[in-house]
């Protein structure tokens, strides 16, 4: 086992940083090192390699580099595209829309605000986790400032129709806010067509480093100010400017959406997994079969704790993830997979497997046996176990 390569198929939770990544970003700690507000030559070489990683940022999802505000990662985005706008219009609108499967970089948020007087309407999903357009079209009203919803789920991949629910939020005069975190690299993310004012990204989720984000405003809208300071991000967001990393980001957005028509490639790879687990007895798949991330496979295991699977998967070096958001101590189950309708046991027994482009048939083949000893292993222990 010792100088086995180990699978990594945990993409979901974060990347590796690519080889044209480090490259592009190794110059700026070397050379390029300057202030970009700095009015001399360092200062301009540095505003200069800002200020081109912002256009790869936009052109990337279909925005005006003017559009584009580098945040510090995408629970920042989060935290700013909703506090943001929450603050600049509560005065007059104190309601939020989001959905019970948001991240919890939006979710906390929103407690946050709930905590100041703001009103939050937690919209339902169906089984598959695709958000309910009755409960959302009854929640949003002329007192909304703001509707939430993420692009695509980080536990089970679902797809949200962001077009749709822009054009309602619109329709009351809320603004759109998308956590596209998920969806950036493995779908196609537009958003003049998706028709949203403010969508989150981060750098670590494709292939960029941890510690680095981005927020799209779209061209006049409001949010209050993230950082005031020295009037960078022309004065929403103070503080110098993380060079190498919005370097480094420009250059993973750029390959990440060069790199989709490969995404079908791993969307047959994720679907030969799918099938590979699913031959085990008393598993089920979570979320829709098709309208899911390219990536993702998430998956309940009855009669086996996900920790517990988990670690003889990693022993077996497979990197996958659970799906119950287990602390330590407490054994809190998945709120998406609670939402979706799965049992409370289920939900304890689940595994969230994330493909990317660096996966190969192998490692499909590789995981499916990793996971099928372990869970016979598991079972064999279990004393509720019934076909033993
Ligand atoms: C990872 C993730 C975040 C948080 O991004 P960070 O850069 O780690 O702060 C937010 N939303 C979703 C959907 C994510 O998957």
């Amino acid at each position: 086992m010792e100088n086995r390569k180990r699978i990594y198929a945990d993409n979901a939770a974060t990347t590796p940083v690519s080889k044209e990544v480090i490259d592009a970003m190794e110059p700026c700690f070397r050379e390029l090192w300057g202030n970009p507000s700095s009015l001399h030559t360092d200062g301009q070489r540095a505003r200069e390699l800002v200020e081109a990683a912002r256009a790869k940022v936009a052109a990337a999802i279909g925005a005006e580099p003017s559009e584009i505000y580098f945040t510090s990662c995408g629970s920042e985005s989060d935290n700013w595209a909703i506090k943001g706008a929450a603050h600049m219009l509560g005065g007059k609108r104190k309601r939020i829309v989001t959905s019970k499967i948001e991240h919890h970089a939006v979710l906390h948020t929103c407690a946050a605000l709930e905590k100041e007087g703001f009103e939050v309407v937690y919209v339902g999903v169906d089984e598959r986790g695709v958000i309910r357009m009755d409960e959302l079209r009854a929640a949003v009203d002329e007192n909304t400032s703001l509707v939430a919803i993420m692009m695509a789920n980080n536990e089970i991949g679902t797809v949200e129709p962001i077009r749709e629910i822009a054009e309602i939020a619109h329709e009351k005069g809320a603004l759109m806010f998308t956590d596209a975190v998920q969806a950036v690299g493995n779908i196609p993310v537009n958003v003049k067509e998706l028709g949203v004012d403010m969508l989150a990204l981060s750098g670590h989720k494709i292939h960029a480093p941890k510690g680095i984000g981005a927020l799209y405003i779209r061209r006049g809208v409001r949010v209050r100010n993230l950082i005031d300071g020295g009037g960078q991000e022309k004065g929403k967001r103070g503080g110098t400017e993380n060079v190498p990393y919005i370097v480094g980001l420009g250059v993973a957005i750029e390959a990440a959406v060069a790199r989709l028509p490969e995404m079908e490639r791993v969307r047959v790879l994720r679907n030969k997994l799918i099938d590979g687990l699913l031959t085990l007895p008393y598993s089920r798949l979570n979320g829709d079969r098709e309208l899911r991330l390219p990536g993702n496979a998430n998956l309940s295991f009855s009669y086996v704790e996900g920790e517990g699977l988990l670690l003889l998967l990693d022993m077996a070096g497979v990197s996958a993830s659970t799906g119950s958001a287990c602390s330590s101590n407490s054994l809190e189950a998945s709120h998406v997979l609670l939402s979706i309708g799965v049992d409370i046991e289920d939900a304890h027994g689940s595994l969230r497997f994330s493909l990317s482009h660096e996966n190969t048939e192998e490692d499909v083949d590789a995981i499916v046996k990793a996971v099928r000893e372990s869970v016979e292993r598991l079972r064999a222990m279990s004393p509720i176990y019934p076909a033993k």
